[in-house]
């Protein structure tokens, strides 16, 4: 095994892909594909994985603080910009941007691999606690049956749609700030 000629590698997690690469850590066959790109060379996914845990300084509480960092910057922004309507989704990748960097401040920049799940899971939830209040508003303006239309603007049906469409947006926009905090914070090589 370990006097196979290149040609005849094969991938240690696909044993019918041929290869040429070779973990520069433990020295495991691996296609195009398993390999991991790092600063000092090819790795395999298992040796990546054991050298960030071995960095890994977070704490526990690093995991609730940015969780609950992101969620009230993704529900703070989100209500707060919810009347720009579809801009909202415009202004999305900035609100997580925003949300990662005064989490990695608040964390005093600690990581480790899993953190970046507490920052989406705490940006979804952000999503959540504005359909939440949108739903609570709506529900409100049923059970004291406001009359809107006095207003001219909204019939009770049309305020259902506009509460259909902030939904919508809302998912939307809950879904780039997501993604952003998840982009950024694997960006950061700090995570
Ligand atoms: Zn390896
Ligand atoms: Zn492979």
């Amino acid at each position: 095994m370990a006097d196979a000629t290149q040609q005849h590698l094969h991938c240690a997690y696909h044993p019918f892909r041929q290869t040429v690469l070779r973990c520069n850590k433990c020295g495991k066959p691996i296609c195009s594909k398993c390999v991991v790109r790092t600063p000092v060379g090819y790795r395999c996914r298992e040796c990546v994985d054991k050298q960030q845990s071995a960095y890994a300084t977070a704490r526990w509480y690093d995991y609730v603080s940015t969780a609950v960092i992101s969620a009230t910057v993704t529900a703070v922004f989100g209500l707060g910009i919810s009347f720009t309507c579809c801009l909202i989704i415009v202004f999305a990748p900035f609100v997580g941007g925003f949300a990662v960097s005064i989490a990695s401040w608040v964390t005093n920049r600690r990581h480790s691999r899993h953190l970046v799940w507490a920052g989406v899971g705490g940006a979804f939830l952000g999503g959540l606690a504005i359909s939440l209040m949108l739903l609570a508003l709506t529900m409100l303006f049923a059970l004291f049956n406001w009359q809107v239309s006095d207003f001219g603007i909204l019939s009770q049906m049309d305020s259902l749609y506009l509460l259909a469409a902030l939904l919508g947006i809302t998912c939307i926009y809950t879904f780039i700030c997501a993604s952003t905090v998840y982009y950024r914070m694997r960006r950061d090589r700090a995570y």
